[in-house]
C-alpha cells in the first residue's frame, strides 16, 4: 500500500480532531481579522474569534455562500495583501460574473501536496506518465493537476482540453499511464479510439481520474470497460481549492478527504442544521490551511453523504459518497425533483444505446414535460424499425418508475447530441416561469 503523506492520511481520528481545533482557531482568527464580510457575519451572531475553541465549535459558525464571493468581486474575501497572493484562478458562472479565487506561495504548496496524495491513492507514481487533459487557464482543473503531478515526480503532459486527434496520438507515442480529464471527455476519447482504430494494446494507459462533474456508477463501468483501465472518481470545487477536495482510492468506496486541510460536514440544505453521521444532506466545506482565500462553511450545493468507517485502504480521513445530484441545479418538474444522473443510469444499465442524452423541459398548457433525447448506437440504427420501438418502450418504463414521472424518449441518430470537451451539457430548460 502506498500513501504520499501517510502520518496525516492513517492519523488516529482524535490526533486529527487535535490538528483541526489548532487550524480551525488560527483561520478564524485570521478571517476575522482580516475579512470584513466575516468580521460583519460573526458580530451578527455575538461571536468572537475567541468562541472557537475546537473543532466543536464550528458548527456555530455563520455560512459562507456563492453570492458572498460575487458581493465582493473580484478579491473582497482574500485575507492577505494582494502582494501575497501569487496566482488567481476564476470559475465561468453561466450567469453574471465569474467567481475569483486566489493563492499565496503556501496555498500553492498545500494543492500539490492534496493533488500528490489523490495521484498516489489512483496509484501513480514517480514513473508514471500523467496527460492532463483538463484545461489550463483560469479554470483550476489544468493547473491544479499539473503541479500535484510534477510534486508527486511523475512525466506530466500538459495537453489541456481539446483536440481529441492530437490527444490520442500523443498517449500513444508518449506512453500515458494515466489520465487526468471529465468522465464525459473520456468517454469521448474512448468514442474517437474505436473510430480511428487505435487499439487498447497501442496505449499505456492504467487508470484515469475524473471529476469536475457528476458521474454516474454505470458510467465508471462503461468507461472501465471501454478504455480497460480504473476509473478513480475525485471531487472538487475551485473556491474550496481546485481538484483535490477528495479523492477514491483503491478500493473505490467513496473519497477520502484530506481533512488535515479541509474539514467537511453534511447539513439540511434547508435549515442548516448538521446531519447526523452517515445521513445525506448538503455537503460544507471549511478551509483550516488556506491563507488566501479561506472559507468558513462554505456551502458548496452538492448532495453527498460521510463515512467514517476505517477504510481498507488504511487511510482512516473520511470518505464522501459520490455527489448525487445538486441542490441547485435539480430539476423539478411536475413537482417532482429530478437529477439528470438518474437518467443517464438507467441508460447505461439498459446499456443498448450511447451515453449521450439531453433532457429538454418545457411548458405547456401549464404543465411541464420532460423530453429525453438518447443518441442510439449505429448498429441499432441500422436495426429494424420495430427492434428501435422496443428499445424506446424499455427506456420509457424505466425512465418512468426511476424518475416516478413521464417522460417522452426521443431516439436520436448517432453523434447528434453535441459532445463536450468540458462540462457535458445535459439539459435544456425552455420553461418560463
Ligand atoms: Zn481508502
Amino acid at each position: 500500500m502506498s500513501y504520499w503523506n501517510q502520518a496525516y492520511e492513517c492519523m488516529s481520528r482524535e490526533e486529527m480532531r487535535k490538528v483541526q481545533s489548532e487550524r480551525l482557531i488560527k483561520t478564524v482568527k485570521l478571517v476575522y481579522e482580516n475579512v470584513p464580510t466575516y468580521r460583519k457575519k460573526m458580530q451578527e451572531k455575538g461571536m468572537l474569534p475567541g468562541d472557537i475553541k475546537s473543532v466543536d465549535d464550528l458548527k456555530n459558525l455563520p455560512f459562507t455562500y456563492k453570492q458572498d464571493l460575487r458581493d465582493t468581486y473580484p478579491y473582497g474575501l482574500f485575507a492577505v495583501p494582494m502582494s501575497e497572493i501569487v496566482r488567481v484562478h476564476a470559475s465561468s458562472g453561466t450567469t453574471g460574473k465569474k467567481t475569483v479565487v486566489g493563492y499565496t506561495k503556501n496555498d500553492l504548496d498545500v494543492w500539490s501536496e492534496v493533488i500528490a496524495r489523490t495521484f498516489t491513492a489512483a496509484g501513480a507514481v514517480k514513473d508514471s506518465f500523467l496527460q492532463i487533459s483538463y484545461g489550463y487557464g483560469l479554470f483550476t482543473g489544468g493547473l491544479g493537476a499539473h503541479y500535484g503531478g510534477e510534486k508527486l515526480g511523475a512525466t506530466v503532459i500538459p495537453t489541456s482540453s481539446g483536440n481529441t486527434k492530437l490527444q490520442l496520438s500523443i498517449m500513444q507515442d508518449f506512453g500515458t499511464t494515466h489520465l487526468a480529464c471529465t468522465p464525459s471527455y473520456a468517454l469521448y476519447l474512448a468514442e474517437e479510439m474505436e473510430e480511428l482504430g487505435i487499439k487498447r494494446s497501442d496505449l499505456k494507459l492504467q487508470a484515469g481520474i475524473f471529476g469536475a462533474e457528476p458521474w454516474s456508477e454505470s458510467m465508471r463501468q462503461e468507461i472501465q470497460d471501454r478504455l480497460k483501465i480504473k476509473a478513480f472518481d475525485i471531487y472538487g470545487l475551485s473556491e474550496v481549492i481546485g481538484p483535490g477536495v477528495a479523492c477514491e482510492c483503491e478500493y473505490q468506496g467513496g473519497m477520502h478527504i484530506p481533512e488535515d486541510h479541509f474539514i467537511p460536514e453534511i447539513i439540511d440544505p434547508d435549515t442548516g442544521e448538521v446531519l447526523p453521521e452517515g445521513s445525506e444532506g448538503e455537503i460544507v466545506f471549511t478551509t483550516i490551511t488556506k491563507e488566501g482565500l479561506p472559507l468558513i462553511r462554505y456551502r458548496t450545493r452538492d448532495l453527498s453523504s460521510l463515512n467514517y468507517d476505517k477504510c481498507e485502504c488504511g487511510r482512516t480521513e473520511v470518505r464522501m459518497n459520490k455527489v448525487a445530484g445538486r441542490t441547485d441545479d435539480m430539476l423539478i418538474i411536475r413537482g417532482v425533483n429530478v437529477f439528470p444522473s438518474q437518467v443517464e443510469s438507467v441508460l447505461l444499465s439498459i446499456g443498448e444505446t450511447a451515453p449521450h442524452y439531453m433532457l429538454v423541459v418545457d411548458r405547456k398548457d401549464n404543465l411541464d414535460t420532460l423530453e429525453i433525447q438518447v443518441e442510439i448506437t449505429p448498429s441499432l440504427f441500422s436495426d429494424e424499425v420495430k427492434r428501435l420501438e422496443d428499445v424506446e418502450k424499455k427506456i420509457s418504463k424505466e425512465i418512468n418508475s426511476t424518475l416516478g414521472i413521464g417522460a417522452k424518449i426521443k431516439l436520436v441518430e448517432p453523434k447528434t447530441i453535441q459532445r463536450s470537451e468540458g462540462k457535458a451539457k445535459r439539459v435544456i430548460d425552455k420553461r418560463v416561469i
